[in-house]
Formats: structure tokens, C-alpha cells, sequence
């Protein structure tokens, strides 16, 4: 991948994260510091962007609209990397827009995105022809992005995420909304790798969307696979006064910043997995940090915790 999207990006970093339990079950667990590619642009949305950004300029087009809550990385990430690439970016933000504008909407603004919001009765139908026209006629022609950025442009950039020796870990880890990721890395993976995906979503729903995502971008999986489901505490962006001390003990003994939308369920799947001794002896897992960082100031101004 050119990193033409961005030019300030950083090669990844590893973390090895070194604690009693996991020493004691004989692992070897190593984060790969997504969140570090970009202030701005964090994780996995940076690779989820690539490749639209690229189309939508090699197009022509001169502006690229998508969709997203008031907290969404989504949003933050496309704000910058349309604003870095010369484009012109509109955000329309489901429910009613608080002012002051909240940390992240507040950024995407600083960026140049125009923000509007949507009911949310419309919102549930943006994905419509009829609310598409609608759009149009009210934008003029805009490249479109998805709610969440999945689409084939962001399976081909995620794709790219596992390189080199991540191919070499026994196990791969990432945190799963849409499923674009996922679907992104099950495209990748070797034959003798497993992943395992951990959804932030409540419910069993998000394996047959990452069987649907599979069989319409066409991706026959080498590897084995699993979709984690018990660790959505009460369901997306929901938490839990467990999942908030859990993420405040790893940043303290393993200066590992989570999030409490993905990365911070993952990490505490990932931990009681290794509890219930899921993993055999002598496993090399890979946790992939897909970044969200930002949504960290939104929940610290709503719980009035500091993570
Ligand atoms: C968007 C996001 C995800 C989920 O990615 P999908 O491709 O929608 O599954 C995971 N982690 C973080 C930090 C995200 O911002």
C-alpha cells in the first residue's frame, strides 16, 4: 500500500505485553499499534479509507459524503483523511447534533466536514434509493461511504493489514462492528493461522453478516475462524464499571491505552480466553489495536472517568 493518503504515517509498531498470567500459561501475546499509524487517522480506518479516497479522486469527484453516530471514529478518521487529500467531506450524523459539539465532532469540524444530522427514523433508511436522490439532490455529486466504511475498497485496504511475521502467529485478534476487518484479514491469513474476531455488538447476527460480507466480496478463508460473541457488554457502545477498571489495569501495568468500544472487549475476551486456557501452550497471538482512541475524550466528558 502507497501510503498516499496520508503522508505523516508511521510504520507499525509491536508491543509485547508481559503479565504474570500471561507468562504463566506459557504464552507469547504481541499488540500491533494500529492506533500509532496516525494521530488522526487511527487503525484500521486508515486502511478502510485508502483505497476509497484513491477512487474517489482518480473519479473525479471532488467531495465524498458518508454517515456515522457522534462518537463514530468513522466520521474522525474520514474528516481528516478527505481534508489531508484535498476533498471535501460530509458528515451526516444520526439523532440530533448536541452543541457544544462533542470532542470528536468538534475535530471533524476543525477538518473542514460539513456535519448534518439525520432522524434517526431517516437515518435507518439512508442506505435507500430514496434517501440516496435525496442526498444528491441536496449535495450534488458526492463519492459515497458507508456507515462504518465497509465495502469492497475497504476489505481490498484491509487486507493489507497482516504482513510479514504476522503470518508467522498462531493467532490473530481483532475487534469486530461491521465485520470489514474481519472479512479483510480472513482474505489474508495463512492456512495455519486462526482468528478470532470479538464483536462489540450484542448478539449472534454478526457471524452470518461476516458469512454474508464473505460470500459477496467473493473470500475463501485459508484459516480457521471464530466470532467471539460474549463479550459485548450490554451491546455496542455500552459498558460496564468492570470493562472500565479492566482498561484502567492494562494501561497501568501493560501501557497498553484501550478503548471501550473495541479494543477494551477485545482485550478482556482475550484475557479470559487465556484464563480458560483456550489458547495451548506456547501460542503466539497477535492483537491487532484498530485504534478508536479518540472516542476516549467523549466517554471521559459522559462518565466523568478518567481512562
Ligand atoms: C470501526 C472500528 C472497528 C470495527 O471495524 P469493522 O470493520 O466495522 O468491523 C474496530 N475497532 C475500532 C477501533 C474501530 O474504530
Amino acid at each position: 500500500m502507497n501510503k498516499f493518503i496520508l503522508t505523516a504515517i508511521k510504520p507499525a509498531i509491536y508491543q509485547h505485553i508481559h503479565l504474570p498470567l500471561i507468562n504463566d500459561k506459557g504464552l507469547e501475546v504481541i499488540v500491533k499499534r494500529l492506533d500509532l499509524l496516525h494521530t488522526e487517522v487511527q487503525g484500521n480506518k486508515f486502511y478502510k479509507l485508502h483505497y476509497n479516497l484513491e477512487v474517489a479522486k482518480k473519479s473525479g469527484l471532488s467531495k465524498v459524503l458518508t454517515f456515522g453516530g457522534a462518537y463514530s471514529n468513522h466520521i474522525h478518521a474520514t474528516a481528516l483523511a478527505a481534508s489531508a487529500n484535498g476533498l471535501k467531506a460530509i458528515g451526516i450524523i444520526r439523532g440530533e447534533m448536541v452543541t457544544p459539539l462533542n470532542p470528536t465532532l468538534e475535530d471533524a469540524r476543525n477538518q473542514g466536514m460539513e456535519l448534518y444530522p439525520m432522524s434517526r427514523e431517516e437515518y435507518r433508511q439512508k442506505d435507500s434509493s430514496f434517501q440516496l436522490k435525496r442526498l444528491k439532490e441536496r449535495f450534488g455529486d458526492f463519492y459515497l461511504i458507508p456507515e462504518g466504511g465497509t465495502n469492497a475498497m475497504a476489505i481490498k485496504g484491509t487486507k493489507e493489514i497482516l504482513e510479514g511475521k504476522d503470518l508467522t502467529m498462531d493467532f490473530v485478534t481483532c475487534p469486530i462492528g461491521t465485520g470489514g476487518t474481519f472479512a479483510g484479514l480472513l482474505a489474508r491469513a495463512e492456512s495455519d493461522q486462526q482468528l478470532i474476531g470479538f464483536s462489540s455488538l450484542k448478539g449472534n447476527f454478526i457471524v452470518s453478516e461476516v458469512d454474508q460480507l464473505l460470500r459477496k466480496y467473493g473470500i475463501q478463508p485459508k484459516c480457521s475462524y471464530e466470532i467471539q460473541t460474549a463479550y459485548h457488554f450490554g451491546g455496542y457502545a455500552k459498558q460496564k464499571p468492570n470493562l472500565i477498571s479492566f482498561i484502567q489495569e492494562i494501561k497501568t501495568k501493560a501501557n497498553l491505552p484501550l478503548e471501550p468500544v473495541y479494543t477494551g472487549k477485545m482485550v478482556f475476551g482475550l484475557f479470559d480466553l487465556i484464563e480458560k486456557d483456550y489458547f495451548p501452550r506456547g501460542s503466539k497471538i497477535l492483537v491487532l489495536h484498530t485504534g478508536g482512541l479518540q472516542g476516549i475524550r467523549g466517554f471521559e466528558q459522559r462518565l466523568g472517568i478518567k481512562l
